[in-house]
């Protein structure tokens, strides 16, 4: 089963689109974001150590994220089909990672989806967002920060997967459903 990852700028919707097509196409999700808002939530010394990056809009360091990533695809059911990355990888040396990760699994290296939104809408998006979600990173100063870091350090992946054909650009903007429209377009010539 083709794996796929769905990526892009931090409110580029690629949480709420992982929910559409999980559903549809019975695949699993796999949000590193939420792994990481579970584990700080539980009150853990691994979760101070991660409310330390994430609180600031940086990223975790590489090691503490793969192995995160590493447990979870470990304790998968066996009748699993397939994956759906949310938020990973968000750096080169994690997309090396995950095509090792993929091949241990006996699976072909996965799909990226780039979710392309503006950046002046993905802020008033983050804001609005900020005054319901409790998250604590949704606020203008770690906002931008979060920019930087998706500019500098995220963006750059979309070379590796450009560079084995498995790369797809998809608009962001518009109605949620106009856009699950157009990844669908895309899974279903994968998928059926
Ligand atoms: P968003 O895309 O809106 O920033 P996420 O839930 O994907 O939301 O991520 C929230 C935060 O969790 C990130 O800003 C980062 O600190 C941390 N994080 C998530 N995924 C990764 C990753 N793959 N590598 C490092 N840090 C990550």
């Amino acid at each position: 089963m083709q794996n796929i990852i769905l990526c892009g700028a931090p409110g580029c919707g690629k949480g709420t689109q992982s929910d559409r097509i999980v559903e549809k196409y019975g695949l699993t999700h796999l949000s590193t974001g939420e792994m990481m808002r579970a584990e700080v939530a539980s009150g853990s010394e691994l979760g101070r150590l991660i409310s330390s990056y994430t609180g600031k809009g940086q990223l975790v360091p590489d090691d503490v994220t793969i192995r995160m990533l590493e447990k979870h695809l470990d304790n998968l059911p066996a009748h699993t089909k397939g994956l759906v990355f949310d938020g990973f990888p968000r750096t080169e040396n994690q997309a090396v990672e995950l095509e090792k990760l993929m091949a241990k699994r006996g699976d072909k290296t996965a799909l990226l989806l780039d979710i392309r939104v503006p950046e002046d809408e993905i802020i008033q998006r983050l804001l609005l967002r900020g005054k319901t979600s409790g998250r604590a990173d949704d606020n203008l100063e770690t906002i931008k920060q979060r920019l930087i870091v998706y500019h500098e350090q995220t963006e750059p992946v979309a070379a590796f997967y450009k560079a084995r054909d498995l790369y797809a650009a998809v608009d962001g903007q518009g109605a949620i459903a106009d856009i699950t429209q157009r990844i669908e377009a895309i899974l279903d010539s994968i998928y059926c």
